[in-house]
C-alpha cells in the first residue's frame, strides 16, 4: 500500500479549510462591496442633480441662463455622467455636451422615470443598451420645480463603472493568491512541526524494536505529544527492567540448574567408579537427593508461575481456617529457624479465624512471605504475623521482619517476576526471584491484593488481605 504522509494530509485539511472560508468571505464581500459601490455612485448622482437642479432655479429665476451649459459640461466631465434635462411634457430640452445633440426636442426614452420625477421622487434605474444609450447605463432622474421643467436625468455608463470595480477585484484576487501561497507555507511548516514528534517516536520504536532498550525520545513540548513522549520512554523503561530481569533470570536459573548437577555428576560418578567407599555412599546419596529437591522446587516454581501467568488459574475454594495454616507454616519452616535462631510470634485476632480461598494457594502465599522474611531477617531475628478483621469483611495478614529491608527503587519491582534485589543476591543464591510473583497472582486470582512497607536496615512488614468466610 502506498504511504500516506500525515504532513500531506494535514497541509490538504488546513489548504481545504482555507479555501473555502476565503471563496466564502471574498463571495460575501465582493457581493457586499458592488452593491456599496453601485449605492455611492448613485448618491454621488443624486448629488449632482442637486446641484444642478439649485444652480437651474437660481439661473432660471435671474433669467440668467446662458451659462447652464457651461456649467453642464463641466459637471459631465467631473462626474463622468451625461445630464438631460426633461420637461413636463417628457421631452428633452437640454442635453450636456458629451451626449447626442438629436435628442434635444425628443421625448425621453424612460417615460416611466419622468413620471417618477413629475411625483416630485427621486428615481434610479439600471437600463439594458439602447438606441440612446448604446451601453447599459445607470438612469438617476431628480425632480425640478420650476417653469415646466419635469426632472434633471444623469446618465452614466455601467461598463466604465464596472471597470474600476473588476480593478478593485483583480487587487483583491492577487492579495488572496499572495495570502493563498502564504497560507500554503505555514500550512507545511505547521503541519511539519506537529509530526516531527511522531516521526521522533515512530523512528525511536524501531531503534527500540531492534533491542537496543536504552533509547528515550526527548520530551519538547507539554501538550499530549508531551504526553506521549513520557508514556513512550515509560514503556521503553519496563521494556528495558522486562528485558534485564529475563537476562538476569536466565544467568540464575542456569546458574541454579548448573551447580546441583555438576555436584550430583561429580558424586554419581564418583560413586561409580569406586573413589567414594562403600560406607560413605549413603551421605553422598543424600546430598545428590537434596539437590534433586532442589531442582524440582525450582522447576515447580517456574510452573506454577507460567501457568498463573497464563491466566490458568483454577481456584479450588472453600471455607477453612486461616489460623491453622499459619501455624502449619511456621512449623514447615523450623529447619531454618533453627539454623537462624530465629523466633515467629504470631498473634490471632481470633481463636479460630475463618476465610475462604484455595486452601493450597493461600498457603503457598504464607510460606513464600514466611520464608522470604525468615531469609532476610539476621540472626536471632523476630518476625512478627498477626491477623486483623476489618468491617469490610475481611482479614488482614501481616508478615513483619526486622531484617535488611528494601530499597524504594527494589519495592517497585519485588513483585516481578525473576526480580533479585541486588543486595540480597550474593545473601540469597537459592532464590530465583520468582516468589513473590506467585504471592501476588495468587492473590489476584482470589481478588485480593498485597502491600509492602519497608525500610533499609528497619524490616519489612508484607500485609495481604483475604475473604472473611459467610458463616
Ligand atoms: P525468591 O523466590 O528468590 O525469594 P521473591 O520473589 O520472593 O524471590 O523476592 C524477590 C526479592 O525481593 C528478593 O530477592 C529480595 O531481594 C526481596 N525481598 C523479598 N522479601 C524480602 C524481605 N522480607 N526482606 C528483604 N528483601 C526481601
Amino acid at each position: 500500500m502506498r504511504k500516506e504522509s500525515i504532513v500531506k494530509k494535514q497541509m490538504l485539511q488546513y489548504i481545504t479549510t482555507i479555501l473555502i472560508c476565503v471563496l466564502i468571505l471574498g463571495g460575501i464581500l465582493s457581493v457586499v462591496y458592488t452593491q456599496h459601490y453601485m449605492k455611492e455612485k448613485r448618491n454621488e448622482l443624486i448629488q449632482q442633480g442637486r446641484k444642478i437642479s439649485i444652480a437651474f432655479t437660481n439661473a432660471y429665476r435671474t433669467g440668467n441662463l446662458s451659462n447652464l451649459s457651461y456649467e453642464l459640461q463641466v459637471l459631465e466631465e467631473y462626474m463622468g455622467a451625461g445630464i438631460l434635462m426633461v420637461n413636463a411634457d417628457g421631452v428633452v430640452v437640454l442635453a450636456s455636451p458629451g451626449l447626442d445633440e438629436m435628442m434635444i426636442g425628443q421625448s425621453f426614452a424612460f417615460q416611466d422615470l419622468v413620471e417618477g420625477v413629475k411625483e416630485g421622487n427621486i428615481v434610479s434605474s439600471e437600463r439594458k443598451a439602447t438606441t440612446i444609450f448604446d451601453v447599459p447605463t445607470l438612469v438617476v432622474g431628480y425632480p425640478l420645480s420650476v417653469g415646466k421643467m419635469a426632472g434633471i436625468f444623469m446618465c452614466r455608463s455601467m461598463p466604465e463603472m464596472e471597470q474600476s470595480l473588476y480593478q478593485m477585484y483583480q487587487v483583491g484576487v492577487a492579495s488572496i493568491f499572495v495570502v493563498f501561497l502564504f497560507a500554503i507555507l505555514f500550512s507545511y511548516l505547521t503541519s511539519r512541526k506537529m509530526t516531527r514528534p511522531i516521526k521522533e517516536m515512530n523512528d525511536a520504536a524501531k531503534v527500540i524494536a531492534s533491542g537496543n532498550f536504552e533509547h528515550r525520545v526527548e520530551i519538547t513540548s507539554n501538550d499530549e505529544f508531551g504526553e506521549l513522549a513520557k508514556s513512550f520512554n515509560h514503556m521503553a523503561e519496563s521494556l528495558q527492567n522486562n528485558d534485564k530481569t529475563r537476562r538476569d533470570f536466565i544467568a540464575n536459573v542456569s546458574h541454579d540448574l548448573r551447580s546441583p548437577l555438576t555436584s550430583m555428576q561429580g558424586f554419581l560418578t564418583a560413586m561409580l567408579d569406586g573413589t567414594v567407599p562403600l560406607e560413605k555412599q549413603e551421605k553422598y546419596l543424600h546430598i545428590v537427593l537434596e539437590e534433586t529437591l532442589r531442582l524440582s522446587r525450582l522447576t515447580e516454581g517456574i510452573v506454577d508461575l507460567s501457568r498463573a501467568e497464563s491466566s490458568k488459574i483454577i481456584l479450588d475454594e472453600s471455607d477453612f481456617d486461616l489460623n491453622e495454616q499459619i501455624r502449619a507454616n511456621i512449623n514447615l519452616l523450623e529447619p531454618q529457624l533453627n539454623e537462624k535462631n530465629a523466633v515467629i510470634k504470631a498473634i490471632f485476632a481470633d481463636q479460630i479465624t475463618m476465610v475462604h480461598g484455595d486452601i493450597d494457594k493461600i498457603s503457598r502465599v504464607i510460606q513464600n512471605l514466611l520464608s522470604n522474611a525468615v531469609k532476610f531477617s539476621p540472626t536471632g531475628g523476630l518476625i512478627e504475623v498477626e491477623t486483623t478483621k476489618t468491617d469490610r469483611k475481611k482479614v488482614l495478614v501481616s508478615i513483619k521482619d526486622h531484617g535488611i529491608g528494601i530499597s524504594p527503587e527494589d519495592q517497585k519491582y519485588i513483585f516481578d517476576r525473576f526480580y533479585k534485589a541486588d543486595r540480597t543476591r550474593n545473601q540469597d543464591m537459592q532464590g530465583s526471584g520468582i516468589g513473590l510473583a506467585i504471592v501476588r497472582e495468587f492473590l489476584q486470582a482470589h481478588n485480593e491484593g498485597i502491600t509492602v512497607k519497608s525500610t533499609q536496615g528497619d524490616g519489612s512488614t508484607f500485609v495481604f488481605s483475604l475473604k472473611m468466610s459467610e458463616e
